[in-house]
Parts: structure tokens; sequence; C-alpha cells
């Protein structure tokens, strides 16, 4: 049996996504082999490669002048590979609104100045500073944000207006709303949330932006060396994007990002509307920095919430737990979660809530 799974990531994929995968597992485009099995150099397979690359530009509309590469290392990775990147004079600005954010900016010091220029952990990070108010430096290369964060359930309202490139790290928020990719430099994404299973990042850059990397910049790390081989330079993570194309297909055909962003709304509707009019549960983040992706809440109790976790599971509704820097519970409610899965999960908080208020 199917379970709804609210995991942060990896996540749910789409049921038609893995049905597709499951027919052609044992035979990929009348190659007699999988596709784990044939070479990244087939060629079965440049096609898949080239088309998530067309798809992901016709679906965020990806301005010509951005390259499109499909790296391995996750977002982690690219917390060093954008001062690695990007760092010419050695300065960068860092928003700092969560543990990913954190972690992005504590790379970035290794490599040189990088100033934290807002945060909101004052208040665990319940809300995204004012960027109409945030001082950023004259000579920064770059000024990095995290879009929706992921452990804490926000996200930005609004992206700053910056005089140096904007790099954004969209891991858990991206193709889940109409973003105009011409106000960032960079964006980059782990895959494993909103697109495919774990194992491939995302990683969009202005060409201008990629010419120049640091002399210490390893190969791999050079998003040229990607640019340049068209995501080939080694063995890709073939099967992730083999994945990947097929969950764009897909969104594709329930059309595109500003139709998902109007169910991924109505979505986290649902389960907020319901928690504000409950006196039971509570989100403590600042309405309009709600992310519609994650959700994080809790009952009055660490009791509560251990027991609400555990009848959750019991009821097909699971890894609710939240994380453990915030507790409680969190829904992951990404692309893939059906709009039935957040009405089952509603249905359960109310149950659970008259019998234990
Ligand atoms: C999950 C996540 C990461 C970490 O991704 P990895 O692929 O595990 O390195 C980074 N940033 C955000 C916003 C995330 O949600």
């Amino acid at each position: 049996m199917r379970v709804y799974n609210f995991s942060a990531g990896p996540s749910m994929l789409p049921i038609e996504v893995l049905e597709e995968a499951q027919k052609e597992f044992l035979d990929f485009a009348g190659t007699g082999m999988s596709v784990t099995e044939i070479s990244h150099r087939d060629k079965a397979f440049a096609p898949i490669v080239e088309e998530a690359e067309a798809l992901l530009r016709e679906l965020m509309n990806i301005p010509e002048n951005y390259c499109v590469l499909f790296v391995q290392g996750g977002a982690s990775q690219q917390f060093a590979a954008i001062p690695l990147n990007l760092m010419k004079s050695g300065k960068a600005d860092y928003i700092v609104t969560g543990n990913f954010a954190k972690k992005a900016w504590q790379e970035g010091k290794i490599y040189g100045d990088a100033r934290c220029v807002a945060s909101s952990e004052d208040k665990t990070y319940t809300y995204i500073p004012d960027v109409d108010k945030i001082a950023f430096s004259d000579d920064a290369d770059y000024v990095h944000i995290t879009s929706n964060n992921t452990i804490f359930g926000t996200r930005y309202a609004k992206f700053p207006e910056t005089k140096a490139p904007l790099v954004c790290d969209m891991s858990s928020e991206i193709l889940s709303r109409e973003i105009d990719v011409n106000k960032f430099g960079v964006i980059y994404a782990g895959a494993q949330k909103n697109l495919a299973p774990a194992g491939v990042t995302i990683v969009i850059a202005r060409k201008d932006l990629i010419e120049n990397p640091l002399p210490i910049c390893p190969t791999m790390l050079k998003w040229k060396t990607q640019a340049d081989n068209g995501s080939l330079y080694n063995t890709p993570p073939c099967f992730a994007i083999y994945m990947a194309n097929l969950v764009l297909r897909h969104l594709k055909k329930l059309g595109g990002v500003k139709e998902i962003n109007k169910v991924n709304e109505y979505k986290a509707g649902l389960l907020y509307d319901f928690i504000d009019n409950s006196s039971f549960y509570t989100n403590s983040v600042v309405k309009e920095y709600r992310s519609i992706m994650n959700v994080p809440f809790v009952t009055p109790s660490k009791e509560l919430d251990e027991k609400f976790v555990k009848e959750a599971k019991a009821n097909g509704l699971v890894t609710l737990k939240g994380h453990r820097l915030v507790g409680g519970m969190r829904a992951s409610i990404y692309n893939a979660m059906p709009v039935d899965g957040v009405k089952k999960l509603v249905e359960f908080m109310k149950k659970f809530e008259q019998e234990n208020a």
C-alpha cells in the first residue's frame, strides 16, 4: 500500500512517473538495457539530458544567456562552488534565514570575506528580514539567499534588488511557483525535493558569470567545465537525470509551473487555515513569509507531538516528525503530494485534536 509521505527530502514522486520508470526499467528505449546500465556516452542517453534541459528551460522560462547544468554533490557542494566560481574580489553578502543559509555562509567564509548582512536567527528563523532595509555591501561579488527555508517553513515573499548578482538556493521550492530567472545570477537546487530522486543538482547560471572561476577552483566544481561539456564531463547521475526528465514531462502535462502553483497554494491553504482556526495546533511563522512547501506545526505538548507522529504513521501519513532543530511536526507538501494527501492529513489532525484536546 502506498502511503502519503511528508518527508522533507528525498520526498514523494508522482505515481505516474514511478510507473513509467517501472515500465521501462528493464528495457529502456529498445536498448535491451536498463537506463541504469547504459553508458552516458550511449546515443540513447544524450537525448535524456537534452530533453531535461529543454523542458527545464521551457517550464522556468530560462533565457538563452543562462546555462543549465546537471551536477552532483547536492546543494551542499554548491555552498563551496559558489565562492569558488564567483568570489573574484574576495567579498560576498549572505542573508541568513535558516540552517542551510547559515551553512552556505559558513562555507563562503572559508574562501573570503563572506558577510552576513541580515539574519532572522534572533527569532529562530520564523520570518524573512525586510529586503528593502538591508544594507548590502558596495563591493560584494554576489549576494546569497535561500528562497525557501525547508526546516523553518519560511519563504521570501519578495526578492531583494541587489547590485551584485543574486545567488539563490531554491532546493526546496524549485518549480513550485513562478519566478523571474532574470532577477538572479545563479539559481541552484538539489533535486530530491521537487524534481527527482537524490543524486542530481540543478545549476542555472548566467553565462557571463561562469567565465572566471578562482584559480584554486577544482575542475569538477567549475561551472564552466560542466557547461562546456553539456553536463557530461564525467559520468553524470544518469538515473536521477532520467527521473528528473520524467518529472518535468509530467509537470508540463499538468500545465506547467503556473498550474502547479495554484495547486500548491490550495494545498498549503487547507493546512494553514485549519491550523489557524484551531487552538490546539500552532505554526509560529510570520504569515506573509509562510512556505507553501514546508509547514511546521506543534500541538500543546512534546508528548502529544510524539503521539501525533506515531498515530499519523499508523494511518498512512508518514515522516511527519519535525526537524530536530524545531521539534514538533513538519508536513512537506511538495509538487508531488496529492491534494488528497493534505485532505487526509487535515482530517487526521481534526480527529487527533478531538481525542486529545
Ligand atoms: C535539502 C536542502 C539542502 C541540502 O541539499 P543536499 O542536496 O542534501 O546537499 C540545501 N538547501 C536547502 C534549502 C535544502 O532544502
